[in-house]
Parts: C-alpha cells; sequence; structure tokens
C-alpha cells in the first residue's frame, strides 16, 4: 500500500507566528516577587542597545506587569487569526495584560492556563527578531513545562534573589527546564546588595552570592547580579524602564554587562545544541538530518526502529532493549516525524508505532559512531 508522503517539518505547531524569530529565551524564577519583570524588560533593553532586534513577551498570567513598566496600555491590532504586536522603547512587545483589563482577575489553572497561554503564543505574529524573550508565570508547573516544551526554546534564564528560600525554588525551576530539555543559558541574581549612591559601598542586604554559588553547584553560568537601586523600581512604575533612561548607574552597568555576557554564553549554548537545521526524507525513506555547518546524517527507517529509545522498547529498570529486532519488518518506513522542542524529533512507522522520542544529541553521536565503523547498526 502506497504511504503519503510526510510533510517537511521544520517548525513545530505553535512557532507559526514565530517562524522568523531566530532564539526563543524562557525567563523564569521559582517564586514571584524576586524582580523577574524588572530584570526581563530592561535586558531586553540592555540586549536592543547591543544591536538585536528583540520582542519581550510577558506571559505571566497571573501577574501581567510589565505594559505598565514599558508604559502601554493600548489594545493589540487584531489581523485576521494574529494578534499584531505593539512598539515601545525599540522592543517588540506583547502581554497577555493587554487583553485583560486592569480589574479583571486571573482564575486559570492547571490545563486551562496552559491552554490559553499555548494560544497566546500562537497567535502573534512577531516578524523578524534575534531574540524573543518570554517572560514566564513564576513556578514550575503546568503552565511553565507547556512552554518549555513547546515553543523551541533555544534555553532559559533562571532570575533569584541571594536568599536560601529563593534559591531553593530557583534550583527547583531550573529542574523542570532541564528535565525538558532546555539549556540554561544561565542564573541572574536580582537585588544583589544595594550600592550606596553617595559612597558607592555595597550593602547586602538580602546577602550576595547565593546565585553565583547555585550556579556554580550546579555546574551552569552565572550571568551577573543586579543590585537594589530605587530609581529601577520607580522607572518601572514611570513605565519609562532605568535602562531606557540610559544613566550610568551600578544597576544600568549591571545591565549592560548582562547583556553581554548573555550573548557570549548563549552563543555558546547554540553551537553546542544539535540542533538540525533542516529535517526532511529522502526519497528512498531514509530521516535525513542537516546540521548547521552543512553537513548531513542519513538514518534508515529500520536502524530508527529497532534502536526506539521508548520504553515499551527499552526496560526503564535495566535499560536493557527489550525490543527483539527480528519483530522487525526490514522494509519498515517512516510514516510521519515531528519536531519535538529544538531537542529531538518523534517518529511514527509503518507498523504503527509512533512512541519514540529520538534526541538529536543521541543522533548526532550515532552519526559519529556510523561514519567510524561503517556498516554496524547503532543503539539510540
Ligand atoms: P516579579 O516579576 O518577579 O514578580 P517584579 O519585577 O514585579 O517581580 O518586581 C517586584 C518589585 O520589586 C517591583 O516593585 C520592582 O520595581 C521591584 N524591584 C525588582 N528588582 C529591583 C531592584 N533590583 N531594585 C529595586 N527594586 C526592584
Amino acid at each position: 500500500m502506497a504511504q503519503d508522503k510526510p510533510k517537511r517539518q521544520p517548525h513545530n505547531e505553535i512557532s507559526q507566528g514565530m517562524a522568523r524569530v531566530k532564539h526563543i529565551i524562557a525567563i523564569g524564577s521559582g517564586k514571584g516577587g524576586v524582580g523577574k519583570s524588572t530584570v526581563s524588560t530592561n535586558f531586553a533593553i540592555a540586549l536592543k542597545n547591543t544591536g538585536a532586534k528583540v520582542g519581550l513577551l510577558d506571559a505571566d498570567i497571573y501577574g501581567p506587569s510589565q505594559p505598565v513598566m514599558l508604559g502601554l496600555n493600548k489594545q493589540p491590532e487584531v489581523r485576521g487569526d494574529y494578534l499584531i504586536p505593539l512598539k515601545k522603547h525599540g522592543l517588540v512587545f506583547m502581554s497577555i495584560g493587554l487583553l485583560l483589563s486592569e480589574d479583571q482577575p486571573v482564575i486559570w489553572r492547571g490545563p486551562m492556563a496552559s491552554k490559553m497561554v499555548q494560544q497566546f503564543i500562537t497567535n502573534v505574529l512577531w516578524g523578524e527578531l534575534d531574540y524573543l524573550l518570554i517572560d514566564l508565570p513564576p513556578g514550575s508547573g503546568d503552565v511553565q513545562i507547556t512552554l518549555a516544551q513547546q515553543a523551541a526554546l533555544t534555553g532559559a534564564i533562571i532570575v533569584t534573589t541571594p536568599q536560601q528560600v529563593a534559591l531553593g525554588v530557583a534550583n527547583k525551576g531550573l529542574q523542570m527546564f532541564k528535565h525538558v530539555n532546555v539549556p540554561i543559558i544561565g542564573i541572574v541574581e536580582n537585588m544583589s546588595g544595594f550600592i550606596c549612591p553617595k559612597c558607592g559601598e555595597n550593602t547586602p542586604i538580602f546577602k550576595t552570592g547565593g546565585g553565583e554559588k547555585l550556579a556554580a553547584d550546579l555546574g551552569v553560568n552565572f550571568l551577573g547580579g543586579i543590585p537594589i537601586d530605587p530609581e529601577l523600581m520607580a522607572s518601572g512604575d514611570e513605565g519609562v524602564p532605568l535602562l531606557e533612561k540610559k544613566g550610568d548607574s551600578p544597576a544600568v552597568k549591571a545591565f549592560v554587562d548582562l547583556a553581554q555576557k548573555f550573548k557570549s554564553v548563549s552563543s555558546q549554548v547554540i553551537a553546542d545544541a544539535a540542533e538540525p537545521s533542516s529535517i526532511a526524507l529522502s526519497d528512498d525513506g531514509n530521516l535525513v538530518l542537516e546540521w548547521p555547518d552543512g553537513q548531513s546524517a542519513s538514518f534508515s527507517p529500520y536502524d530508527l526502529r529497532i534502536s526506539c529509545p521508548c520504553a515499551s522498547c527499552v526496560s526503564e529498570d535495566t535499560g536493557q532493549r527489550t525490543l527483539d529486532p527480528k519483530q522487525i519488518a526490514l522494509d519498515i518506513k517512516i510514516s510521519g516525524y515531528e519536531k519535538v522542542g529544538r531537542y529531538a524529533v518523534g517518529i511514527t512507522f509503518s507498523d504503527a508505532h509512533n512512541t519514540g522520542i529520538f534526541k538529536f544529541d543521541r543522533l548526532k553521536s550515532i552519526e559519529q559512531k556510523q561514519k567510524d565503523s561503517t556498516g554496524k547498526t547503532f543503539n539510540v
């Protein structure tokens, strides 16, 4: 029976309005009130000031504060199925808060909240951007997991304050991203001491160094500390972010340094991520991944099927393969495939098996093994 040829799928469904966004970065925190929105807004402007095209999405459905911080309160234009983001301070911007009236409480919970966020971010027409920063709601529940899995994130930044209690929950948020294979670009410590405007002395009101220690303990990058600066708060309330006012206060300098550090660390994270630039099926039915360096790798349906890493093919307890390759027809085909986030491809085979998620980094190392010992079958 003739198989329908699967379509080439360079982006997953959620990313239609984001098709021309180069990198999507989530900004999360374990706890609310650590200054995630203040950091996101000023960081976005510092990044824009380096010459990058930057979009900012306020997806904090439980406390969307960025319209106030950016001095925006008009409704976005709707064009067909899409929302057109607003422009201010050189940023392209959208917030769930622009769609809600000020006194409207947010009562979405669990799956409903996830669906809402998913729909919301799918329907924004971002245009061409170098970076889209997504200010997530605090915590590590359904909404954050949905976003992390579906928004094809390049990486995540975690904002914390130096206190132990904030660090503990920051770690939880970080583990959530790791769990869904989103690379951690680094940790930012906000409220990292108070610098006296008169003498320049740093008073560690909430102690300092906790974020740096957490980063070191977990083996992730420390991107920098932002001091407490009453001007940061006042400018947020005024609707003109401190970074837009320029100046050379320690907080402004800290954001400038943060943007520089972010750029160098994230380019390394991007280089390390084994994400293909395209996925396709060849005429003879092999899965072909093209890597950003122009090289490509070809995997036969049979080799992939017998190497399926799913729980029904590999024992979760022992890690031993439970699938007997003799059960698999030599002429098995790939009947569909779909990119999973930025880290894997899910494959449906002609025997209807569709639970295998093949991670790109493993496919890449398999490709290397194939090159080293041509002719041998591989294990994913
Ligand atoms: P979150 O998004 O984590 O809930 P916000 O960004 O809304 O936190 O910040 C909470 C409050 O703390 C706001 O009033 C904000 O102006 C203030 N704030 C945040 N970071 C700083 C800082 N580094 N210095 C001074 N005030 C800050």
